[in-house]
C-alpha cells in the first residue's frame, strides 16, 4: 500500500488558522517580525517572500530589511541590538548565507533571545537540553509536529535522524528523546547507513543530498521526514529521500516541496507570537 502523504501545506494552513486566533487575542498593538538580510541572495528572497505571505495571513507585520553586502558583522549586530530594543518587535530573524566575514554564530547570539524566533541562540539551543523550549528550532519543531500529526506513539519507537547540524539534527533528536523515542543520529561518518535507517519506525533526513535515502533502505510502514531541499537535475526542488521508491514502503512520507518548509514556516510565526505573549 502507498505511504500516507503528510500534507504540510495544508497543516500549516490549518497551524495558520489557529495562530490567526491567537494573534487577535493579542489585540490591536502591531506585532511584528524583522528579517535581516545582507545583501541579495535570490534563493532567500523566495523564502522571505512565503514568509511575508504567511505572516500577513496571520496578522504579523513583517518588515524586511536589506543591508549592503559591505556590511560589517559589527554593524551587523548593532543593527541587531536596535532592534532588540523597539518594543513592537516581537521577532528578529536572520537570513543565512551570510557573506564570507560574517560569523553566523556571532549574529544569533547578539539577538535578544527572547526575539530568538528561529530558536537558535545558544540560550534558547541550551534549553532544549532541559525541556522543549518556548522558541524551539522551527525546523526541528516542524519535523516533530508533521511526526505528531500521524498519531504514532513516539514513547519506544525507533528513531533514526540522518544529519547531526546545529540547526536540525541535533535538536530534532533532542525533541524526539523528550518524548521517550529510542533515537539514533547517523551523519557522515556513520559506516552503513542502510543498517540503521531499516529498522526505524521513524526516518528524519536532514543532510542535503538528492536521493540519499532510497526505499530499499527502509521498513515497511515506516514514517519518513524528508527535511532536505536540493535541486535536483531537471531544475526541480528534491529533497533527500527518493520519494518514488520510499513511497512504496513507507506508512507515512512527507513530499518535497510542500512538507517539512511551510510548516517550518507556520512554527517561525508560532514562536513570533509566542514571543509576543501569546499562549499558542
Ligand atoms: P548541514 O550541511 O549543516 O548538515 C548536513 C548533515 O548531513 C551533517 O550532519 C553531515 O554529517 C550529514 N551528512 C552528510 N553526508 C552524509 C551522508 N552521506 N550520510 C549521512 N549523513 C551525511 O545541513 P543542514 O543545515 O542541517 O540542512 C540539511 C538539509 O535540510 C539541506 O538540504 C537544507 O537545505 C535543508 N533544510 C531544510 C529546512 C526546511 O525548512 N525544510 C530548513 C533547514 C535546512
Amino acid at each position: 500500500m502507498p505511504a500516507q502523504i503528510l500534507d504540510g501545506k495544508l497543516i500549516a494552513q490549518q497551524m495558520r488558522q489557529k495562530l490567526n486566533a491567537a494573534r487577535q487575542a493579542l489585540g490591536p498593538r502591531p506585532i511584528r517580525l524583522v528579517s535581516v538580510e545582507v545583501g541579495q541572495n535570490p534563493a532567500a528572497a523566495v523564502y522571505v517572500r512565503n514568509q511575508q505571505r504567511a505572516a500577513a495571513e496571520v496578522g504579523i507585520d513583517m518588515e524586511v530589511r536589506n543591508l549592503p553586502l559591505s556590511t560589517s558583522e559589527t554593524d551587523l549586530c548593532a543593527s541587531i541590538g536596535e532592534l532588540n530594543r523597539r518594543n513592537e518587535v516581537a521577532g528578529v530573524i536572520v537570513q543565512r548565507p551570510l557573506p564570507p566575514g560574517i560569523d553566523p554564530r556571532v549574529v544569533q547570539s547578539a539577538i535578544d533571545p527572547n526575539k530568538d524566533v528561529e530558536g537558535m541562540h545558544p540560550a534558547n539551543m541550551g534549553a532544549i537540553l532541559y525541556r522543549e523550549p518556548l522558541l524551539p528550532p522551527c525546523t526541528a519543531a516542524a519535523a516533530q509536529h508533521l511526526i505528531l500529526a500521524t498519531g504514532l506513539d513516539l514513547r519506544g519507537a525507533e528513531t533514526v535522524v540522518v544529519g547531526h547540524s546545529e540547526i536540525v539534527g541535533k535538536p530534532i533528536a533532542v525533541l524526539l528523546l523528550h518524548r521517550l523515542s529510542t533515537v539514533t543520529v547517523c551523519h557522515i561518518g556513520t559506516k552503513k547507513l542502510v543498517d540503521h535507517t531499516r529498522r526505524a519506525d521513524i526516518v528524519v533526513v536532514a543532510v542535503g543530498k538528492a536521493g540519499l535515502v532510497h526505499g530499499d533502505m527502509l521498513k515497511p510502514g515506516a514514517c519518513v521526514i524528508d527535511v532536505g531541499i536540493n535541486q535536483g537535475a531537471d531544475g526541480k526542488i528534491v529533497g533527500d529521500v527518493d520519494y518514488t521508491s520510499a513511497s512504496e514502503v513507507a506508512g507515512f512520507i512527507t513530499p518535497v516541496p510542500g512538507g517539512v518548509g511551510p510548516v517550518t514556516v507556520a512554527m517561525l510565526l508560532r514562536n513570533t507570537l509566542r514571543a509576543a505573549g501569546a499562549s499558542v
